[in-house]
């Protein structure tokens, strides 16, 4: 997945071109400019690509998050399903704008159960949020069906599956909106940034305005703009955008290497007898960000999990143990534990989670592995990977 392997000579020239101007700002300055407007040229290349009208560049994956949200309209009190397989920035971008995230199970496609999601809808929910982790994605038809029955809206975490797709359509662009991350261990990488897309005008618009303090760009005189709303910073640089640039230029090259290497280790550990893969929903195509299979139980994923480490096979994660990604570690989520006072709304709204009962998704969390594709792998390396696997695994199993 990281595109910081294949750092080179495109990026270099990209930044260079920043660097000789001197414009480090995505906004104004027009006449030191040289014409170089990276961020914009990042937007329209990202747009393209996702085919979606729209695309708002952003300082990160969690603020493109924050920014999405806000830019629909979401506020204070209103439930955002997020499902317990995640990264903290899904709980982080609801809350900082005083919203609720409703956690809910995932299933056998390590991503949000449609029927539990339908089951936690109550008249405040106004978003559900799938998070296409680990290289796939959600049941984005049946979520969909669930939006439209309750009017709600469908905002895509597409972070780790950039490039994937869902009925033909690059994950992202199905939903109402879609985010992206390209910090610096993402499939495309700015060091730091993320971005949001849209068709919709409006959303695109607010957006747009909301990341750069409401400004709402009009004219070319920057000091003379309006303020519709109120907004915030989370503007990317030029420099960062340049990264980006020659990066999703390379997407292609990227997903076809991440393709190949997955598909040698995937080959090798069908022959293992008690492993068993991730649900990948009818009409998805993976990212092939990572290989994610099932041991039989929690103890043999554990020992699985140890004796690949002690092999030697770098970069395979166990989410169950990790407090980062899964919900039972979140111990400052769990806790309402922040710096200053929380919201009035987020401190009586939020449920009490040492209470929930996720045992579904235990069930399927406790039997995970997931193993990182490198771009930077050579085939033999990889081939001499998938041996050493298969070997590590079949006693186990
Ligand atoms: C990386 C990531 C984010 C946040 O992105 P940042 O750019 O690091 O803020 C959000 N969601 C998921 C699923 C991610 O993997």
């Amino acid at each position: 997945m990281p595109g910081f392997e294949l750092f080179g000579d495109k990026e270099r020239a990209e930044v260079q071109q920043v660097l000789d101007t001197g414009v480090l700002m995505r906004y104004g300055f027009d006449g030191m400019r040289n014409g170089y407007w990276k961020a914009k040229e990042l937007e329209e290349a990202l747009a393209a690509r996702m085919q979606t009208k729209y695309a708002q560049v952003l300082s990160s994956g969690t603020a493109a998050l924050t920014v999405a949200l806000a830019s629909a309209g979401v506020g204070a009190g209103d439930e955002v399903i997020m499902p317990t397989f995640t990264f903290v920035a899904s709980f982080e971008s609801i809350l900082a704008i005083g919203a609720i995230p409703i956690l809910v199970d995932v299933d056998d496609t390590l991503t949000l159960d449609p029927k539990a999601v339908e089951t936690a809808i109550t008249k405040r929910t106004k978003v559900i949020m799938p998070v296409h982790m680990c290289g796939s994605m959600a049941d984005l038809r049946a979520l969909h069906v669930i939006c439209q029955k309750h009017g709600l809206l469908l905002l895509e975490d597409a972070c780790q599956a950039i490039g994937g797709t869902f009925e033909g359509k690059p994950l992202g662009s199905y939903g109402d909106l879609g985010c992206f991350s390209f910090d610096y261990v993402k499939t495309v990488t700015c060091g730091e940034g993320g971005a949001m897309i849209t068709n919709n005008e409006t959303y695109y618009k607010n957006a747009d305005h909301y990341s750069d303090h409401g400004h709402d760009h009009s004219g070319t005189d920057r000091g003379a703009e309006h303020h519709p709303f109120l907004g915030y910073n989370y503007r990317i640089s030029e420099l960062n955008a340049a990264v980006g640039l020659a990066q999703i230029g390379r997407l292609d090259e990227f997903l076809d290497l991440q393709k190949k290497h997955y598909s040698i280790l995937r080959n090798a550990l069908e022959t293992v007898e008690g492993i068993s893969f991730r649900r990948v929903p009818k009409g998805g195509e993976e990212s092939y960000a990572f290989l994610n299979f099932f041991l039989p139980d929690e103890t043999k994923a554990r020992a699985a999990h140890k004796a690949l480490g002690t092999a030697g096979v770098d970069g395979c994660f166990y989410w169950y143990d990790n407090n980062w990604h899964y919900y039972r570690k979140w111990e400052h989520l769990i806790g309402k534990k922040s710096l200053g006072k929380l919201p009035k709304e987020v401190y009586e709204q939020l449920p009490d989670y040492r209470k929930a009962n996720f045992s579904k998704s235990d069930h399927w969390m406790g039997r995970t592995i997931s193993c990182l594709i490198k771009l930077g792998w050579n085939e033999e390396a990889v081939h001499q990977r998938a041996t050493t696997m298969v070997d590590t695994l079949r006693p186990i199993v």
